[in-house]
Parts: C-alpha cells; structure tokens; sequence
C-alpha cells in the first residue's frame, strides 16, 4: 500500500527552537515521569532548555526518565526531578521557583478510571491543578501550558471537533478537564497569567504503558497481540478516534510555550486531524506484529458491550491549532507505529 506524503515540520517550529537553543529557559514539567511528560523533558533537553520534572509516580515510571537520560547523554546534567505530589501546595510551590514556563501534564488519565473512582480523579485533577495555577501565579510564571482533552467535547456529536463546539461531559474524568479549561482561563482573566490549554486525542508512542486496567487501546493492543492474548473491542468497532503520536504533542507544547501573547487564553486541538476505525486499528497493528514478529500467532478480537462514558466518533480540526501556534502535525498513525513499534518488541516478551 502506498502511503500519504509525510508532512514536514512547521517553519514556526523551526524558528521556535532556534529561539529556545539562542536563549535556554528554565522549564518544570510535571507529570515528567509519565508517557507524554517524559517526551517533553527529552526534546527539552535536547533543545539545550534546564529542566525541573514534578511527578509523584502514581502512574508514571523511574524507568521513563532513565531512557531519557540514557538518550539525552550529558544533557541529562541540565535535569531534576522532584520527587512529590500536585496536590501538595508547599511542593508546587517549591517546584516552580525560578521557572519561566510550566508544562502541565500531572493528571490521573483514563475515563474508565474516574469512573471507578472520581473523588481520586478530581483531587489530583481538579485540586491539584489548582495549586499548580496558584503557585505558577505567585513565582510570576511566564507562561503556562496545560493538558486538556478531547473528553471536553462530550456528547456534541458533530465532527470534527472544533474548539467552541463543547458538549455535555460524558465522564468525571472530562468533567475536570473542563474545570481546568475554566480556572485557567480565569487565572489568565483575574491575574494575567498566561495560560493555553491543548486538547489532546488519543495520544500514542513509546513508553506508553502497555498494561494494567487503564491502559490506553493502542499500548493495550500491541502487547496483547505480540503475547499471542485476544484484543479486546468495546462495541461493534466502529468506534473511531482521531489518533496521535506523541511527536505531534511535543511539537504543540514547544510552540505554546513560545507563541503570541494574542493567542494566550485560548484552548487549541492536539491531533493528527484523521480519524480511525478501532477495526481499522486492529488491522494495522496485527500488520505491524506480524512484519515484527513473523510466524508468531496472532489471537484474534473479541467484542464486549459499550463502556460507559466513551465517545462514539473522534476526529479533531486542527485549524485553530496551525492558525494560533504554527501547529503542524508530521507524523500521521502509519508514521508513528513505524517510530513505536521497535520501542515495543523490545519491552513486551
Ligand atoms: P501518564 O499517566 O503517563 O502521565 C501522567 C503523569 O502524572 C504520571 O507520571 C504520574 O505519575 C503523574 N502524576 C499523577 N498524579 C500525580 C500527582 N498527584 N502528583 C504528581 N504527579 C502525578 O499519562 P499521559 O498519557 O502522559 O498524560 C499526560 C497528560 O495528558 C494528562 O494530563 C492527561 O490527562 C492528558 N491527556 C492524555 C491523553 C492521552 O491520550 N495519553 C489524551 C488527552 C489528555
């Protein structure tokens, strides 16, 4: 099969980096330790930036950052991590001392998780961002750059999903990343700090966890098919989302950080801007396995009901996106299982 073009990478990004190496920041990013946390510390670094992590490893993983450290060589010097919790006034206070800018990532993820357990979800979610506003607010923060989801779009079922099209939450979980969308911006309001919210979709790449119940469907599926386990669908699997790679989150953080002043306030769709079938998805990734692992015996799917709280049709515009920041996403589904999969059959036996 042959594929799209790949897009290439934004001029904006371009001149954003050569901005950050001219002029290095000091950066806290929390939730440093987990999937998408860690990637950003990585490009951080390697962008010449001193960093600060923030994580409690509720979720996330020593073994993350010790893979940045070991890719970044010597850059690693320019690193700390705090070992603490958000929703500890004292340690973001401590953590954002000196920063310029924050990348907020810390957050209990996953739907069916708040569902399970909600109160844990809004303290970490609702609470603790909070204190991270409060304290980013009081060390005078340049800029503060927070995680947002594709859940804020609830049940409006139009597509794609464009920002000012929310619907109802459907789950806890996009019930707090509402309330961030509002404190922040009312943080911007009443104390001119100065905030962007990204709307992550369906974010997927290495160090992504694989297992455990909350466990995202792409991580999920990749190691059930290489151990030879059923992947298992929620509903008939027509269920689409808009998936993307981690490379594109990196990107749309970097431009943040550095974009107008105009455009701060504002919330911004992370994704590729193509939508995927979780049928669809099946196929590439037993494709992808296979091509690894040849001859190994791939179990087949298997459907359960619905889950509760799910979207039924994810596809994300990302005009907004590339109008505001520069946005332009370059590594589409294909793209990026290519650059994950090794990543993969390394660490799932
Ligand atoms: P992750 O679980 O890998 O990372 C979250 C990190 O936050 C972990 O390292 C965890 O230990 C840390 N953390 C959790 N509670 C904390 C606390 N109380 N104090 C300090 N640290 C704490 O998840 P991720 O996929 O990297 O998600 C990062 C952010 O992106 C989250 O805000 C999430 O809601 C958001 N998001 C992710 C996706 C996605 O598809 N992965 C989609 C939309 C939004």
């Amino acid at each position: 099969m042959r594929r799209p073009p790949v897009r290439r990478s934004s001029s904006r990004l371009a001149e954003v980096e050569a901005i950050l190496r001219g002029t290095p920041s000091r950066w806290l990013v929390t939730g440093a330790a987990g999937f998408i946390g860690s990637h950003l510390v990585e490009r951080l670094l390697q962008l010449g930036q001193v960093v600060v992590g923030l994580d409690n490893f509720a979720t996330g993983s020593a073994r993350n950052l010790d893979d940045v450290l070991r890719s970044v060589a010597a850059a690693g010097d320019r690193f700390a991590l705090i070992e603490g919790d958000i929703r500890d006034q004292a340690t973001c206070r401590r953590a954002c001392q000196g920063v310029d800018v924050i990348l907020h990532q810390a957050a209990l993820g996953s739907v069916p998780r708040s569902i399970d357990d909600p109160a844990t979800t809004n303290a970490v979610n609702v609470d603790g961002f909070l204190n991270m506003l409060v304290a980013a607010r009081d060390a005078q923060v340049r800029r503060f750059v927070y995680a947002s989801s594709s859940a804020v779009y609830g049940d409006d079922p139009r597509l794609p999903k464009r920002e000012g099209n929310e619907g109802t939450p459907l789950s806890p979980y996009a019930v707090t990343k509402v309330a961030n969308e509002l404190y922040a911006g009312a943080f911007q309001r009443a104390y001119g700090l100065e905030v962007i919210g990204l709307r992550y979709f369906n974010v997927f790449g290495t160090r992504q966890d694989p297992d455990g119940p909350y466990a995202a469907v792409i991580p999920r599926w990749i190691g059930a098919l290489m151990r030879g386990d059923p992947c298992t669908i929620y509903g008939d699997g027509e269920t689409s989302r808009d998936f993307c790679y981690v490379a594109n989150v990196v990107q749309a953080n970097v431009l943040a950080a550095q974009a107008a002043a105009s455009v701060t306030g504002g919330v911004y769709n992370v994704a590729y801007g193509r939508s995927t079938t979780l049928n669809g998805l099946y196929l590439q990734l037993r494709d992808h396995v296979q091509r690894l692992r040849p001859g190994a015996t791939l179990a087949d799917k298997v459907h359960e009901p619905f889950r509760q709280g799910d979207v039924r049709h994810s596809l994300a515009s990302v005009r907004r996106t590339t109008g505001a920041l520069g946005y332009r996403p370059t590594h589409d589904l294909a793209r990026g299982l290519d650059e994950a999969m090794p990543w993969y059959a390394a660490r799932v036996v």
